[in-house]
Parts: structure tokens; sequence; C-alpha cells
């Protein structure tokens, strides 16, 4: 069980604290699970990494992604071998938010170069792609000490429906152009703001699991707010969750 200060995290019927964070790109939704995750001593996952990495992976081993080849991209999901872990002091250097290891070597800089932003959502929107993460992130849950705060696009509606937290974060473009290009390698914060308004649209509007606000989820407009302003609100809905 979670706990920290004296105050333990409990989900009355299972000790067990299940937190969503959907939104759109650059929203904040890393920074806040981070954040979530110190607080309440759960573990994080950060869902768009595994889209990211079979991305990676189609990309090194040539597996065609126009037209996508759909029992190819399934085959690397499905034997996808993915760690994420908190990156040290040193690896942080490079600004990255996490350590990600696919077959034991770090990628953790390759999945936020323009080639992955530029197909990851093409292989998102493949449904046998999407239906071999959804069951991998599942699993993880359960396996989680505690619980987990899982962050995505479909974490609310579709890979845990039944989270006891759910958030979900916004931000006009311009704003997470901005954050974005503070990330990741697009050149300029125009480019930043082009691809992410183009990832928006094709992840709201796949047949499948598309960006939705799930049902029962918490909007959080991030616009004028810190990270902790975000965070005080967070706290706010989480606070019926804790007992003390
Ligand atoms: O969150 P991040 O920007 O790393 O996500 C990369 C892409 O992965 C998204 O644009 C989306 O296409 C896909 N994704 C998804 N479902 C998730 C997480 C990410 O479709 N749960």
């Amino acid at each position: 069980m979670a706990e920290l200060a004296g105050i333990k995290a409990l989900n009355t019927q299972k000790n067990r604290l299940l937190i969503a964070i959907d939104g759109t790109a650059g929203a904040g939704k890393t920074t806040i699970g981070q954040m979530l995750s110190a607080r309440l001593n759960l573990n994080y996952l950060d869902t768009g990494a595994m889209y990211r990495a079979v991305t990676l992976l189609a990309l090194q081993k040539g597996v065609s992604l126009a037209p996508p080849d759909e029992a190819g991209l399934t085959e690397l999901a499905r034997t996808l071998n993915f760690v994420s872990r908190n990156a040290t002091p040193e690896e942080a250097v490079d600004q990255r938010q996490y350590t990600v290891l696919v077959d034991g070597r770090d990628v953790s800089e390759d999945l936020r170069s323009p080639v992955v932003e530029k197909w990851v959502s093409v292989v998102a929107a493949v449904p046998r792609v999407r239906s071999e993460l959804v069951e991998r992130q599942r699993e993880i849950s359960l396996n989680a000490p505690g619980g987990i705060i899982m962050m995505g696009r479909d974490i609310g509606s579709v890979v845990l429906p039944g989270a006891d937290l759910k958030i979900y974060l916004d931000a006009s473009p311009e704003v997470r152009a901005k954050r974005r290009s503070k990330q990741s390698t697009d050149k300029t914060q125009e480019e930043a703001r082009q691809n992410l308004e183009k990832r928006d649209r094709v992840d709201s509007q796949r047949a499948v699991a598309p960006l939705v606000v799930a049902d029962g989820a918490v909007v959080i407009h991030t616009d004028h707010l810190t990270r902790e302003q975000v965070m005080e609100q967070v706290e706010a809905v989480l606070a019926p969750l804790l007992v003390k």
C-alpha cells in the first residue's frame, strides 16, 4: 500500500489505487503523473512510450508504415521487450523524463526523435497493436504494488475504465508546442505545434480507442497553471480517496 507522511492511499475495496491520466500531446500528463507518483509512492507508466517503442522497432526493422503492415506491427507489439524506469541523474542531463529500455538497450532519446513522432499515431491506430499493448498495460497495473498511475490517451476509457481517479489534461496548441519544443528534438516551436496538432487529429479520429474525455474524468486546462497549481487541483479530487 502506498504511504506518505502518515497518509494511506486506500481504495476501499482493493487496497489499491488506480489513477488514469489522459489528454492531448504536451498537456503535462507525464509531469503530473511523475509528481503524483512521488506524492503517493506509486509506480507510473507512460503508455505513449510503448507505442513509440513499436514505431521505433518498425523503422529499424523495415516493417512498412505506409501502408501499415498490420501483421508485422502487431508482431512487434506482441514481442515487445519493454522496461521503463526513472532516469538516473547522469541520464537526465538530456532532459528525458524517464528511461526506456527496449531489448535491454536505452532508446529514450530515439523515442523522442521527429521520425518516431511522425509515425507513432499511424502505429497506434492499428487495432491489433492496441489490443496487444492494452493487455500488457493491464498486466502491468495488476502487478504494480499498491496500484499505478498510468498516462496515455485511452487509459480512463479503455485500459482502466474502473480507475479510482480519472484526470484529463488539456492546453492550447500554442502552450503545448512551447512545452514540447523544450523536450523533444523538433527544431522549432512551429514544427512542434504542427506535429502535435496532426497527432491530436489522428488520435481523436481513429476508429479504435480514440482520444476522448472518459466518463467521470476531471478535466483540467493547464494553459495558465504552473505544475504546482495543476497538482493542487489534482490533490483536491484525490483527497476523498485518501484516508488518514
Ligand atoms: O504521450 P505520447 O506523446 O508519448 O504518445 C505518443 C502517441 O502514442 C500518441 O500521439 C498516440 O498516437 C499514441 N498513444 C495512444 N494511446 C495511448 C498512449 C499513446 O494511442 N494510451
